[in-house]
């Protein structure tokens, strides 16, 4: 009978979560101990799973898994063990069949997985889950032992634990240094007693923490990728399981802001959590709440899992861009520095896909409206026009009455000719809404530079909800 054994291993990512992960705790592994032989490895973590964590791992195995089942008390160590001897000696089991692996794809002798290693995976009881009514996943037996590892790879987040997918070298550097050596390093100090906590509890918040690790120790500018945490749990009569999604554009504009604008942006970012009773103070940036009868500041820690609106935008597909021009609003009210453009570019540049000359076309068109403004003194008029318009019709109509005064006041050159307006102002496929945000974000800078007088800018005008796709 052949003997598996390291060498035989794969840890080209396969596209399952649960597998990839297992299969980097493992390589690991092998890494750290090349002396071992594999069915040392699956002792090594045996040993973990029962000596130092108690077999606390009931949202990652099944409760009837060959490790927790709590019928065979006292011979969960080598119920296991015999189990996993087999598979590395490849021997028939009574559910092994000969086939293709439904993970990997190789042909080989297949073993019949059910949720007890294998997360999420449906049981013999639920045979409509499974392909052709099989009464399990049917998996080689080199990704069936990954997925032993897995919980050495896992983070619990909240009252469930998580996997991040595993696509690139940037994911696979951030959950080997966080999460499996972190790990390890506690496990021989000692002071690992169960699946790595995260300090936090609230996953989107968390996917965007891990986000600025990745980019931070990926330093490289054109890193790029689209993470996916999937946040579940495998206990009992209750498996779930939710997938968030940051996708690649927003993975890029946030290396962007992180390396060349990071202050600026967990200010930005910090300015919108939910938080209840308590004021956000534009001099200090920080929020405050009123404690012993003193408005004080309130520690990150003590907000980082409520929900954030920014974060939640982002993750939602919903533009930004609205949030970011009530900044720039609040800094010329406050008369706080300008808030600089570059959050504003990097967002509409990456996420929303606007190219350079759509941007200098918004800019050119932000100028004129400043120019008319400041000659006829009257800068409430264009922010009222501009601000109000709630419907693509009336900023259309907006734009038309700037360049009839243009012409009215004899410049030459329109102001924007038919082709600009056509292909580069509102081109296909994105909200006028935005252009709309982009050009006001900009003329508020030009007002906070000019120095213009607060009293010149209209009362906030309530949000309106504008149509969901409409274009121009
Ligand atoms: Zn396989």
């Amino acid at each position: 009978m052949d003997e598996l054994s390291v060498i035989d291993f794969s840890f080209e990512p396969t596209g399952d979560p649960f597998v990839d992960t297992g299969g980097l705790v493992l390589e690991n592994l092998i890494r750290r101990f090349p002396d071992k032989s594999l069915f040392q490895l699956i002792e090594f973590a045996t040993d973990i799973y029962i000596d130092k964590w108690k077999q606390k791992l009931h949202s990652v195995f099944h409760t009837n898994s060959k490790l927790l089942n709590p019928s065979t008390k006292g011979k969960h160590r080598a119920n296991t063990l015999n189990y996993f001897e087999k598979l590395i000696s490849k021997q028939k089991t009574v559910d092994s069949i000969h086939g293709f692996c439904k993970i990997c794809g190789r042909e080989d002798l297949l073993y019949q997985n059910s949720r007890e290693f294998f997360p999420l995976s449906g049981s013999g009881a639920f045979v409509n889950f499974h392909h052709g009514h099989e009464e399990g996943t049917y998996l080689c037996n080199l990704c069936t032992i990954k997925l032993y590892f897995l919980p050495l790879g896992v983070l619990q987040i909240g009252g469930n634990v998580s996997v991040l997918q595993i696509q690139t070298k940037f994911t696979q550097n951030f959950v080997k240094k966080n999460i499996i050596e972190t790990n390890f390093d506690r496990i021989s100090k000692n002071t690992s007693n169960g699946i790595l906590k995260s300090e936090y509890k609230n996953p989107k918040n968390a996917l965007f923490h891990f986000a600025g690790e990745i980019i931070r120790m990926a330093r490289d500018e054109n890193a790029s990728e689209t993470l996916q945490l999937f946040h579940f749990t495998n206990f009992g009569a209750t498996p779930f399981c939710d997938i968030y999604t940051l996708p690649s554009p927003v993975f890029r504009f946030l290396n962007k802001v992180l390396n060349y604008q990071p202050r600026l942006w967990y200010y930005f970012v910090n300015r919108y959590y939910r938080i209840k009773n308590a004021t956000w103070d534009w001099e200090s940036g920080h929020w405050l709440q009123s404690k012993k009868k003193e408005l004080q500041p309130i520690e990150e820690d003590e907000y980082r899992n409520n929900p954030n609106l920014i974060y939640e935008r982002l993750l939602a597909g919903k533009s930004i861009l609205k949030q970011i021009l009530h900044l720039h609003r609040e800094h010329f009210k406050q008369h706080k520095d300008p808030f600089p453009l570059d959050i504003a570019i990097y967002y509409v540049k990456e996420v929303l896909q606007m190219d350079n000359q759509q941007i200098q076309i918004i800019k050119r068109i932000g100028d004129a409206v400043f120019e008319l403004a400041q000659k006829e003194h009257n800068f409430k008029k264009y922010l009222v026009l501009l601000e109000g318009a709630s419907r693509s019709y009336q900023l259309r109509g907006a734009l038309l009455k700037i360049i009839k005064e243009r012409y009215k006041n004899g410049e030459k050159e329109p102001l924007i000719r038919l082709q600009d307006y056509v292909e580069y102002l509102f081109p296909d496929g994105q909200s006028w809404g935005e252009v709309r945000d982009l050009m006001l974000i900009y003329l508020y800078e030009r007002l906070h530079d000019a120095d213009v007088a607060e009293t010149e800018i209209p009362e906030d005008i309530a949000p309106v909800e504008e149509e969901a796709n409409e274009t121009f």
